[in-house]
């Protein structure tokens, strides 16, 4: 295995670019990948309880700081995350993002407070409804299952259950998509109003023209990958209200893992979000170091 970076960042708000900065300088190979538009800095009108900054819009202070860190000698990918997984053997992680994977010693997760899905469709069924198709996929092996989303997440998610069963739908539920991967085949573009316990199958999807279709298994993984999906991904430890758990240092309940930001937690603050980051910043170099 080639270019193994000592640590993959996922996000590039002021709690990523802050770890990154500190790590960069002490010569680790970073790379720190981020999708703009994605992510509550980017959002902020206008910036005036941070020090230094007084009156500068998110937007420019975001672009700014992927700037300062990608010049201070990290990569950067603007990319959305799609998959992370942990390879024991090796002690590496693995982390997919616009078509490509890369691997790495250590990770921090820097991706924010969880954005809410945008599920328009009412759910309202007892079983065979999945939020992460690498944890539950197995139990569909050679079912008919279906991934609801339009995004590189639901094709990832669409790919891990083709290991499982070749019967794979992806229901776009309307919405915008990039080109769909070669190996989506079987793809349903129409609104869904309801998803309701079958009577074939555990689910049925109904569409907005009446149409229905019966699923054993479907899996929503709209939006981008977020905290909910990583911690289940990695066994991350969560609190009641999602936030991803860490220590002082920033240290997940898995070795080599790190969390910062929003992504662990309120105040829901740059300043939170920067302190967070260099300690996260800090540890990732002892960790490394050891
Ligand atoms: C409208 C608004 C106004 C605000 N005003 C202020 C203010 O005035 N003062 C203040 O202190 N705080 C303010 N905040 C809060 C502040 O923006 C956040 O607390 C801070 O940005 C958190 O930093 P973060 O790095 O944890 O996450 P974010 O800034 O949310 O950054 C998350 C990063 O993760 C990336 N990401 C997420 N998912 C993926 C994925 N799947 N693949 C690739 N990249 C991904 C995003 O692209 C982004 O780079 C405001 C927030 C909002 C929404």
């Amino acid at each position: 295995m080639t270019n193994i970076f000592d640590t993959i960042i996922i996000g590039g708000g002021p709690a990523g670019v802050q770890a990154g900065i500190y790590l960069v300088r002490a010569n680790k190979k970073v790379l720190l990948i981020h999708k703009s538009g994605i992510g509550s800095l980017a959002k902020a009108n206008q910036i005036e309880n941070f020090y230094g900054i007084f009156g500068a819009s998110g937007k420019d202070v975001y672009l700014t700081g992927i700037n300062q860190v990608k010049s201070l000698g990290a990569s950067v990918f603007d990319e959305e995350v799609s998959s992370v997984s942990h390879d024991y053997e090796n002690n590496l992680f693995e982390v997919s993002a616009g078509g490509k994977e890369f691997h790495s010693k250590s990770l921090i997760l820097a991706m924010g407070k969880e954005q809410k899905t945008n599920s328009d469709f009412m759910i309202n069924v007892n079983q065979g409804v999945s939020y992460c198709a690498l944890c539950d996929g197995f139990f569909y092996k050679n079912k008919k299952v279906a991934v609801i989303g339009e995004s590189e997440f639901a094709f990832a998610e669409f790919k891990h259950l083709l290991d499982v069963t070749d019967d794979v739908t992806l229901l776009l539920n309307a919405k915008a998509h990039n080109i769909l991967p070669k190996y989506i085949r079987n793809n349903e573009e129409s609104k869904i109003v309801e998803i309701k316990n079958g009577e074939n199958r555990n689910v049925k999807v109904v569409f907005d023209d009446a149409r229905s279709q019966e699923f054993d298994g479907v899996f929503i993984a709209e939006g981008s990958i977020g905290a909910s999906a990583i911690t289940k991904l990695l066994g991350l430890t969560k609190t009641n209200d999602g936030h991803i758990v860490v220590d002082e240092k920033m240290q997940t309940n898995i070795n080599g893992v790190f969390a910062c930001g929003d992504i662990n937690g309120t105040p829901y603050q740059i300043a939170k979000a920067v302190s967070d980051g260099m300690k996260a910043g800090l540890s990732v170099i002892n960790y490394l170091n050891k």
